[in-house]
């Protein structure tokens, strides 16, 4: 990006909420199950009939409101947004319009170090559509409305976010609310999460917005990034070859790493919204809306604070432990069972997380439990152990389910800190290497490093770093 242009971008995010049964129906919103098994005369359209709200719904949309620190409106209602496509057989999409259920919260990220602010505009309830299947090399479709009237909340943020990192901080963060709050199982590979990019570039200290683009359905954090990246690329070549930005969206596509232009942006008054005649306007209930508050569970902003403060963690750890649920239970459990929480949060971030990525693991599927970690770390700092050594350990407990000290036992790993036995590694290793020894005498003291390097490999690791050190010195001092 030059220097003089900065990206302004806004997400408005789906999130399929986690009910039981459809927004208007009492249809299963069970996913994967045969094409059109779960529709009846309301989510497929028939004339005459009427839709009825879901109650569990509406509780979903207003804990999301009230955990993203919305006001709850006090009078909301449904509209109708008509479009024409076959995947929508009654012409028009419920949803709300001018007056949503939540407005004007916000979400905090951590973006390069640094606490950040983005608004949320509004958060409203509608209902999603089928889908349209394709065959035949295009010569014929099918549709499926078994996703047609699966409750749906469109959370939009305000134009705050600045870069393609913080998009994808911003959804993240998101995604572990959602998870945490039970009203969204963030699965994006089934789309139950995903999100429309909206950006636009404008001068540095211009206050004003540019003309935007808005990308439509992206379902991976990556690909957030990948889109932006390369649709604020293409935005600024455009102005620099003199050309305009056009308000239009864009389809971006994976496989190329590109975005192409689907459509010149629809207006709002394209989609003639009304209000929805066949649903009452919801007039929220204070005292409900207090049992919703009551009834929340410890939010990931708190939890982050609380770990910041009861485990002296520093605010990057505790994000990126606080970040999934599970993540902050195994942490915490890990603690309970006695390990310190500095380093329990190290081997979390490290390498577990390491170990988990590589088999696409979430840390609910992680095969090794909390107490294995806090015993390990128990056995470094009781000195049996080394740090290095313990990364071997601590994979084969993950690998293997057994706890530290028996892998310990039966590979043989404990630390040498037998002092006459390491004395005599280190003179063997100073009689072997005279030219080091006397570069090293002759104020070369860089080489202590060689030297520990020689013991460690002689005692396949070994050794206690420390008492090697010591020993070293008092060696080559003679
Ligand atoms: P639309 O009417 O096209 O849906 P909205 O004003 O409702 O536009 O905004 C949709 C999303 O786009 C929001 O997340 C908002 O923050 C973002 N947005 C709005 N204007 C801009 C802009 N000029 N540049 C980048 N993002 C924008
Ligand atoms: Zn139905
Ligand atoms: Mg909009």
């Amino acid at each position: 990006m030059p220097m003089d242009y900065e990206a302004v971008i806004g997400l408005e995010v789906h999130a399929q909420m986690l009910t039981e049964s459809k927004i208007f129906c009492g249809c299963s919103t069970k996913f994967g199950a045969p094409p059109n098994t779960q529709t009846c005369q309301i989510c497929i359209g028939m004339p005459g009939v009427l839709p009825v709200l879901n109650r569990k719904a509406l509780e979903f949309a207003v804990r999301t409101g009230l955990a993203t620190n919305c006001t709850i409106s006090q009078y909301s209602r449904f509209a109708r947004k008509n479009y024409f496509y076959p995947d929508l057989p009654k012409g028009y999409q419920i949803s709300q319009y001018e007056l949503p259920i939540c407005e004007h919260g916000h979400i905090d990220i951590i973006a390069d170090g640094e606490r950040k602010r983005i608004g949320i505009t509004r958060i409203h309830m509608e209902e999603d559509a089928g889908k349209n299947i394709h065959e035949g090399n295009g010569s014929y479709s099918f549709v499926d409305l078994n996703r047609a009237g699966v409750p749906l909340m469109e959370i939009v943020s305000e134009p705050d976010i600045r870069t393609p990192k913080e998009a994808s901080e911003y959804m993240r963060k998101l995604r572990g609310l959602l998870r945490s709050l039970g009203v969204c199982d963030g699965n994006m590979e089934q789309g139950s999460l995903r999100c429309d990019a909206n950006v636009s570039i404008r001068p540095v200290g211009s206050t004003g917005l540019g003309v935007k683009v808005e990308m439509k359905n992206i379902n991976s954090f990556r690909f957030v990034e990948k889109a932006l990246e390369y649709e604020i690329k293409r935005q600024l070549r455009t102005l620099e070859e003199g050309g305009k930005i056009v308000q239009e969206t864009r389809l971006w596509d994976p496989s190329s790493g590109k975005t192409q232009s689907m459509r010149t942006k629809e207006e709002a008054h394209d989609y003639r919204y009304f209000p929805e005649p066949d649903l009452v306007p919801l007039v929220a209930d204070r005292e409900w809306i207090d049992d919703i508050q009551a009834s929340l569970p410890e939010l990931p902003d708190a939890k982050r604070e609380r770990f910041i403060s009861d485990y002296a963690l520093s605010e990057y750890d505790a994000e990126l432990l606080i970040s999934e649920r599970a993540t902050a239970d195994w942490f915490e459990e890990t603690v309970k069972a006695g390990g310190p929480p500095k380093a329990a949060a190290n081997w979390m971030i490290g390498d577990l997380t390491r170990l988990l990525n590589e088999e696409n693991r979430t840390i609910e599927e992680c095969p090794m439990r909390p107490v294995r970690l806090a015993e390990m770390i128990r056995l470094i700092e009781e000195g049996i152990i080394s740090g290095k050594i313990a990364k071997t350990v601590f994979e084969e407990m993950y690998r293997t389910g057994k706890d530290a000290e028996q892998i310990v036992k039966e590979k043989g790993l404990t630390q040498i800190s037998d002092s006459g036995e390491l004395e005599k590694t280190v003179e063997e290793i100073v009689a072997k290497h005279p030219k080091e020894v006397g570069r090293f005498r002759g104020g070369d003291e860089k080489l202590i490093g060689f030297f520990v390097g020689q013991v460690m490999k002689a005692t396949r690791g070994k050794a206690n770093p420390q008492m090697v050190n010591e020993l070293l010195r008092k060696k080559l001092a003679e």
